[in-house]
């Protein structure tokens, strides 16, 4: 111990790029929303309980008995073949085929989608570079970036996804203050949390910006395969060979506790992802990967996957007609056609971070806006799930969202002096 510090102290210890790191206000809202009193709209949990569990335990079982040698040990950093070679079976399912440069060589399988995400930081970003993003984003992404000392700069978005004018103009804006932008990190389909999906004609205009600008894509794609009302259009990753990295996961198709995601770079970065992960992680788990590999060899994942789309196609209904039935006016909110979440607009001169305090004391939760910006703006947002809770507790929740609303909206007025 040297000169008077004490080791119970540790805040002139941190490292630059943790100092500004402070505990998500999602993750406090949880605490709170999981209370059984509380309809919670405020997770992203997919609805485990629809997974045969028995089914998938005798299968876990059998593969310990059968495989549990190699199961059970280290693995390779990129991850096991044999599940490489079955992610692009699932990719070319979306168009991300052989004929587009897809091949197992090239895939890394990750942690997560999250890990891809940290991967991809960790290969491009370096203090002050600037990310470009759609606003709002995944909390998750800004995490990552924030804590690779990236500036991110929002790029807005309508019911059609990102705005490719704006796209645009914040390049521009960027090259003019001499920023160096690394990439646009975008979620095309069934977007957390806007739940809006990029449409086919924007998808081009955006490639063929991203293109002329010489601007790295990368394509978080955990949704796309969580479609209800027909087909997600394609994938950025299934129009362009080059300058695409895709991102995926089986947290929403099968399930987050397995931890299995991956990243399908170009060729020529490949061996730097690799050994980026291996410095991370050493290798992801074999055990994971072969649960995941046996589940798409001998279960019927395709019928599992209906089973996900239909349960929260059902929830967004529900959610979709309790929100027009009981919402007041001058609250507006997406019409999501996959995924897990619906962004909705407080009437003007509302705030839904301020009214998370009422919001819980009438037993109902969402998260505000303003976590899924780095800038802080969003305060006039929430966002709501609808792939966990049943459709009773939907419309309940939505019914009690809707009383707090009402009454914030009318403490307001009286502020204000309109009553
Ligand atoms: N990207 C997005 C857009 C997400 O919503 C999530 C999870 N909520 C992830 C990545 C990471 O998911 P996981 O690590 O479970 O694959």
């Amino acid at each position: 111990m040297t000169g008077g510090t004490t080791l119970d102290d540790y805040t002139d210890r941190y490292a630059h790029r943790v100092s500004g790191m402070t505990a998500s206000e999602i993750r406090a809202l949880f605490a709170v929303a999981n209370r059984p009193e509380v309809v919670s709209l405020a997770g992203g949990m997919p609805y485990i309980s629809a997974l045969p569990l028995d089914t998938v335990g005798s299968m876990i079982g059998e593969l310990v008995a059968s495989q549990g040698a190699s199961a059970l040990q280290y693995g390779l950093g990129q991850g096991m073949p044999e599940l490489r070679e079955r992610i692009c079976e699932l990719m070319a399912d979306v168009g991300i085929d052989v004929g587009m440069g897809a091949s197992p060589d090239d895939v890394v399988v990750t942690v997560g989608g999250q890990q891809a995400l940290d991967l991809v930081a960790r290969l491009f970003l370096d203090p002050g570079d600037v990310v470009l993003a759609e606003g709002p984003t995944y909390v998750g992404a800004l995490g990552v970036f924030q804590a690779a000392q990236a500036q991110v700069v929002h790029v807005p978005m309508d019911e059609d996804g990102l705005i490719p004018a704006a796209l645009s103009d914040a390049l521009l804006e960027q090259q003019r203050l001499g920023k160096r932008v690394k990439f646009l990190y975008t979620i095309p389909t069934y977007q957390n949390p806007a739940g809006v999906t990029l449409t086919d004609s924007r998808r081009e205009q955006v490639l063929d910006i991203c293109e002329r600008a010489g601007l790295l894509v990368i394509e978080d794609d955990p949704y796309g395969r969580l479609s209800f009302d027909g087909e997600a259009p394609l994938p950025l990753r299934a129009r362009r060979r080059e300058g695409v990295f895709y991102l995926s996961t089986f947290s929403k198709t099968f399930a987050p506790g397995l931890r299995v995601g991956w990243i399908l770079a170009p060729h020529a970065v490949r061996d730097k992802l690799v050994m980026t992960t291996e410095a991370n992680i050493l290798c992801p788990s074999n055990f994971a990967q072969s649960v995941i590999t046996a589940y798409l060899s001998t279960m019927p994942w395709r019928e599992q996957l209906k089973a996900y789309q239909q349960i929260y196609a059902e929830r967004r209904d529900a959610m979709l007609s309790a929100l027009a039935d009981l919402m007041p006016d001058g609250m507006s909110w997406t019409h999501p056609k996959g995924g897990l979440f619906v962004w909705a607009t407080l009437p003007d001169g509302l705030d839904a971070k301020d009214m998370v305090p009422r919001a819980i004391a009438g037993r109902v939760a969402y998260v505000p806006g303003n976590g899924f910006y780095a800038d802080g703006t969003g305060r006039q947002n929430m966002r709501l799930n609808f792939s966990y809770p049943t459709p009773e507790r939907i419309r309940e929740g939505v019914r009690r969202l809707a009383g707090v609303i009402e009454q914030e909206a009318a403490m307001r007025a009286v502020f204000n002096g309109e009553l």
